[in-house]
């Protein structure tokens, strides 16, 4: 995706998708309900978005590029989206680029008849699985890794689609949550760390499943349960029927869901997304007082539940200091070289009243190459702030994530080369403090040993193949 203000990727870590699936038992529910629940999952991908529905005999789809309401404008979209299964996807890209030919789902033809997939992750094992089913013939039409699970479903050599799920899951690695539809069944899985967040809920005469909770709440079902690490869940006409396709894996639930991903009112775990966030600003209050200040503020959007908390345990009071137009997307494509000039104003307008003469708290959730962080402290600066006192509810960010979240390579990570000292100078402000590991863990309520940390510990919960990993370092 490219950055409202500059010819780059955002500078935030950034989603790789979200996946809803519907199995309804009247059919009452379809392709309207699955574009709400993608509506509701918009955050996680804003390139492309697509429905794919199956009327008992076929599969039909409408996909395309651009935000959920750009590829379903208008009610003739939802015309041949007719039957009673049906799954849907927004995309982010980060294996593959960003076209049509790696919009999901991802509908083929195969020996079991017509399937569709989606998939919110990245697979460590792309490039060696792709070079197998090349050389078994398999025609790529994109770049996605999730064209790879489509291939080795499309191959296998086995003559039930279920047992072909089976084989094709042993072969894959790394972070998937996947929606699956044949003509009769949907299918539900999670990969064996549970990396990323699946959960699955119901409506009268139908089961959804979700990316996150708010796609349930969105569509009015009623949340049922997370699905398991390792858990495959297949819903037909005789009800909902769970398997186990693999055990006794370490849990590694990503961090970053809980730090910036997931919508706030979303639910992971049992935890709030929100109160997580607010605990995460409670605790920062804890490890980087700043006494003598008048104001603590957060960059909107996802800076500010964790100001809340700042706020509360410091008793300095809470309040705006930068307005967000709400109307720039996180799709602004191809900026011209005067927008890219305004830089951050375009999004971002200080209250001038608020901030003059004052010693302001900014909090942001994380930092990835620094450079909006500056620019919003200039801006601060510029407006007549007295002093900027900046804090992170996170970890400094210093490993570059390989599970499906689009973080830049260590060279550009600002925490992974500088110090605290040296990124407060970069950022030029008063002060600068992040979040413990320690007590980012608290604030997630979940053990430590079932979350991924990695790109702020540098531990990776599954194995990165080495080449990738030095791909990851000097090439991309
Ligand atoms: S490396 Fe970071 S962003 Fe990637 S899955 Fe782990 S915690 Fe999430």
């Amino acid at each position: 995706m490219t950055c409202f203000n500059c010819s780059k990727r955002c500078d935030k870590p950034e989603e790789a998708c979200g996946v809803f699936g519907l199995y309804s038992y009247n059919g009452d529910h379809l392709g309207k309900t699955t574009y709400y629940g993608l509506f509701a999952l918009q955050h996680r991908g804003q390139e492309s978005a697509g429905i794919a529905v199956s009327n008992g005999k076929e599969i039909n789809a409408h996909i395309g590029m651009g935000l959920v309401n750009v590829v379903f404008g208008g009610e003739w979209k939802f015309k041949g989206l007719t039957g009673n299964i049906s799954i849907g996807h927004v995309r982010y890209s980060t294996t593959g680029g960003s076209s049509l030919a790696n919009a999901q789902p991802f509908v083929l033809e195969t020996k079991f008849g017509p399937i569709a997939l989606a998939h919110n992750g990245n697979l460590i094992n792309t490039a060696d699985l792709k070079a197998e089913l090349l050389e078994k013939g398999f025609k790529f039409l994109g770049t996605s890794d999730t064209e790879v699970i489509a291939g080795l479903l499309a191959t296998a050599k086995e003559d039930n689609f279920e047992e072909a799920v089976l084989s094709t899951l042993k072969e894959i690695h790394g972070a998937f949550s996947l929606v699956i539809m044949t003509k009769d069944k949907l299918f539900a899985i999670k990969d064996p760390h549970g990396i990323r967040p699946l959960c699955v809920g119901e409506i009268e005469n139908a089961y959804v499943v979700a990316s996150e909770t708010c796609a349930l709440d969105i569509v009015g079902a009623k949340f049922l349960r997370e699905i398991s690490n390792g858990e495959m869940v297949i819903i037909d006409k005789d009800g909902m029927q769970s398997k186990t396709y693999s055990r006794g894996n370490r849990s590694a639930l990503c961090a970053f869901e809980f730090i910036y991903f997931a919508r706030p009112d979303s639910v992971i775990n049992g935890r709030s997304v929100y109160e997580a966030r607010v605990s995460m600003g409670k605790y920062l209050a804890k490890e980087h007082p700043a006494p003598y200040t008048e104001l603590i503020s957060g960059v909107p959007d996802s800076g500010i539940p964790a100001a809340i908390g700042f706020a509360a345990e410091s008793r300095i009071p809470f309040g705006d200091s930068l307005i967000k137009n709400r109307y720039v997307g996180r799709t602004f494509i191809q900026p011209s070289q005067d927008i890219r000039e305004m830089g951050v104003k375009v999004k971002l307008n200080p209250l001038k009243e608020t901030i003059k003469s004052r010693k302001l708290v900014v909090i942001d959730d994380s930092v990835v190459r620094g450079t909006t962080s500056r620019k919003i402290v200039k801006l601060l600066k510029d407006t007549g702030a007295r002093e900027v006192h900046f804090r992170v509810s996170s970890p400094p960010i210093t490993n570059s994530c390989f599970y499906g979240i689009d973080t830049p390579t260590k060279a550009e990570l600002i925490a992974a080369n500088l110090s605290i000292e040296g990124i407060r100078k970069y950022l030029d402000v008063d002060s600068l403090g992040y979040l413990s590991l320690n007590s980012l863990v608290k604030a997630i309520n979940m053990p430590a040993d079932e979350l991924c940390l990695a790109c702020l510990s540098g531990k990776y919960p599954v194995q990165i193949p080495e080449k990738l990993e030095n791909l990851k370092l000097f090439f991309k």
